[in-house]
C-alpha cells in the first residue's frame, strides 16, 4: 500500500510512472540492458530525450521562440548560472522567501543586485505587489511559488525588462503564458518527476549574450547547441521525467491537472478554515495550491496531531526546519483521495479533543 505522501521535495510521483521506471530497470525496449546503462547516445535514449522534450513543449504551449534544455545541479545550481549568464550590469529581484533568498545571495557574488521588493516583514507570509521593475536593470527575477512559506505568485508583473522564473514547486501545475519569460527553471523533483535533472525552458537567442569567458559547462549557450548531450545527461532522471509528462497528458494536461488541484486545495483550506485546532500561516489570496502551511493553534499537541496523521498513512507534513507547524504538499501526482484522508484526521482530531 503506497502513502498518502505530502512530502514537499522530492515529491510523489505517479505509480504508473514509478512501475514503467522499474520494469526499465533491467530491460529496456528490449534492448537487454537497463536504462542506467544504456549509451545517452544510443538512439534509444535519443528517442527518450526528444519526447521528454516534446512533452514540455507540448504541455506548456513552449513557442517556437524558446526551447527546452535538461541540466543538472538542481535548482541550486541555476541561482548562480542566471546570474553568471545574465548579470551584466545589475539585476532586480524580488525576495519572497527561503529560495529567493537564496537566489539573491548568488547573484550577489556575481555582481549588483537590487532587491525591490520583499515580504520579509511579515515572514514571508504574502507575496509582494505594487512594486515598479527599474528599467535600467539586466533581468528581473521572480519564484512563482514559495515551497516553504505557502505562498504563489497569481499574477506575473509585466515588465519591461526580461523576467527569470524559478518554478520548481509548481510548474506544469497550472497554465503559464511561457513567452512572458526569459528563462524559466524547475528541479524536477518537485512537480515533474525524480531529483537529478532540472529543467530550463529558454529563450533561444537570449543565450549566449554574456561577453564573458564562461566555462563551458556553466554556458547556457553550450546545452542549447548541443541539445542537452553536452555531456552525460541524467538518463534515468530524464526517463522518468518523461513517464510522468505522459501520465500528465493523460489526465487532460495542464488544464486538466489544474482542475483537480484546484479541488485538492480548495477542500484543504477550507477544512482549516473552518476547523477550530487550525490555522493557515499565509495570506489567503497568496496561498500555494501545491504547499499549504499551515498550524495548530495549540502547538504542544503537535506530536499527537503527527501521530493521529501517521495511522492514517499520511507522511511529510511536518513543516520545514526553519519554519515549524505543518505542510501539506499537494503536488500534481497527489491524488485528491489523500487529501480526503488528511482532511478527515484534521476533522477527527477536532472531534477528540474538543
Ligand atoms: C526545492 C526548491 C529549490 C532548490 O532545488 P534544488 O534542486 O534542491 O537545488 C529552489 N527553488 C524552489 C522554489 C524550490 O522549491
Amino acid at each position: 500500500m503506497r502513502k498518502h505522501n505530502f512530502g514537499a521535495g522530492p515529491g510523489i510521483l505517479p505509480e504508473s510512472a514509478v512501475r514503467k521506471t522499474q520494469e526499465a530497470l533491467l530491460d529496456f525496449n528490449g534492448t537487454g540492458m537497463g536504462v542506467m546503462e544504456i549509451s545517452h547516445r544510443s538512439k534509444d535514449f535519443d528517442a527518450v530525450l526528444s519526447k521528454a522534450k516534446l512533452l514540455v513543449k507540448e504541455l506548456l504551449h513552449v513557442p517556437d521562440s524558446h526551447d527546452v534544455i535538461f541540466l543538472q545541479g538542481g535548482a541550486s545550481q541555476q541561482f548562480a548560472m542566471v546570474p553568471m549568464n545574465f548579470l551584466k550590469t545589475k539585476a532586480a529581484y524580488i525576495e519572497q522567501g527561503t529560495w529567493s533568498s537564496k537566489a539573491i545571495k548568488e547573484a550577489k557574488n556575481i555582481g549588483e543586485v537590487v532587491v525591490i521588493a520583499s515580504s520579509k516583514d511579515k515572514n514571508f507570509s504574502y507575496q509582494p505587489t505594487g512594486y515598479s521593475i527599474p528599467k535600467d536593470v539586466d533581468y528581473l527575477h521572480i519564484c512563482s511559488n514559495e515551497t516553504i512559506h505557502g505562498t504563489q505568485v497569481k499574477n506575473f508583473p509585466d515588465s519591461p525588462v526580461p523576467v527569470i522564473c524559478d518554478m520548481s514547486s509548481d510548474i506544469f501545475s497550472r497554465p503559464v503564458d511561457i513567452s512572458k519569460f526569459d528563462l524559466i527553471y524547475a528541479g524536477a523533483q518537485k512537480n515533474m518527476g525524480p531529483a537529478g535533472v532540472t529543467l530550463v525552458i529558454l529563450k533561444k537567442d537570449a543565450a549566449g549574450k554574456h561577453g564573458k569567458k564562461l566555462p563551458a559547462i556553466f554556458d547556457y549557450k553550450t546545452h542549447l547547441d548541443n541539445n542537452s548531450v553536452y555531456n552525460t545527461p541524467p538518463v534515468i532522471s530524464i526517463l522518468v521525467c518523461m513517464y510522468t509528462l505522459e501520465w500528465l497528458k493523460s489526465m487532460g494536461g495542464v488544464d486538466g491537472i489544474q482542475k483537480v488541484n484546484s479541488q485538492k486545495a480548495t477542500l484543504f483550506y477550507n477544512e482549516v478554515d473552518s476547523n477550530p485546532m487550525f490555522t493557515g500561516t499565509a495570506e489567503k489570496n497568496d496561498r500555494s495550491p501545491m504547499n499549504a502551511c499551515f498550524l495548530l493553534k495549540d502547538p504542544a499537541l503537535d506530536e499527537e496531531f503527527l501521530n493521529l496523521t501517521k495511522k492514517a498513512g499520511i507522511v511529510g507534513i511536518k513543516g520545514h526546519r526553519s519554519v515549524g507547524g505543518f505542510r501539506a504538499s499537494m503536488y500534481n501526482a497527489l491524488p485528491l483521495e489523500s487529501v480526503k484522508v488528511l482532511v478527515n484526521a484534521m476533522k477527527e482530531f477536532a472531534n477528540v479533543k474538543a
